[in-house]
């Protein structure tokens, strides 16, 4: 049945997990509690669909640990009550009234194909639906982002405009979760913390963005501040 190369990667890798966490051990014993006492994770990562940034694998987590939510640039939308798929806004409903996690991550990384996009999308797409109509309506989120890199970063490289966008895109998400009237309380009154994260694919760094002087920086320098 699972002729292809990789579907069989996938089902060996499967067979793997199944022997590490259910056969007896202590990952066996954590399988069982997960299944009878339900999830409790305290920390709600939103990332990049991005098959090179798994927040699992990342960060070395179990199941349980991680609430995850990946769509295309791990982007926050704006509160938005009409009747619409929202997808990341009913995952976020989920994590922060249900589960009462106490932080949310927006996790966003270099090399972004959807920042890309968004860097390369014309500007008749504002009005005009194009084959790409999905990601240019989704990527729109952050079309603030990209003035900005394409003013501050002008006439450098485009590897360098979009750093700048990605990072911008993430403060515009993490300034769009506050827009969620839940949310805000919850933050307001200390019970959840709110972060903007940033992986390098090629240094393996990690960075956080912090308020107070409007900067990326690395998260090793700030650890107890985290
Ligand atoms: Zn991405």
């Amino acid at each position: 049945m699972f002729k292809s190369s990789p579907l069989k990667k996938l089902i060996r890798g499967y067979f793997k997990f199944k022997t590490q966490y259910y056969q007896p051990s202590f990952l066996n014993e954590l399988m069982q509690t997960l299944a009878k006492e339900g999830q409790k994770p305290k920390i709600m990562i939103i990332g990049c669909c991005d098959s090179r940034v798994d927040p699992n694998t990342l960060f070395n987590c179990s199941p349980g640990q991680l609430f995850t939510v990946r769509n295309v640039a791990n982007l926050v939308p704006p509160c938005d009550p009409s009747p619409h798929h929202h997808s990341t806004s009913s995952a976020l409903e989920f994590a922060v009234q249900a589960l009462h996690v106490e932080h949310i991550i927006i996790l966003g990384h270099s090399q972004c194909g959807g920042i890309k996009a968004l860097l390369n999308m014309p500007d008749s797409t504002l009005t005009n639906p194009s084959d790409n109509g999905f990601i240019y309506n989704w990527m729109k989120i952050a079309k603030e982002a990209k003035s900005k890199a394409l003013i501050e970063r002008k006439g450098k490289s485009r590897a360098t405009q979009a750093r700048f966008c990605e990072e911008e895109a993430l403060k515009i998400s993490l300034s769009n979760l506050k827009t969620f009237p839940w949310i805000a309380k919850k933050v307001t009154s200390g019970a959840l913390s709110l972060h903007a994260w940033r992986f390098d694919l090629v240094t393996g760094n990690l960075q956080h963005f912090v308020e107070k002087t409007n900067r990326f920086e690395d998260v090793t320098k700030h650890i107890s501040n985290i």
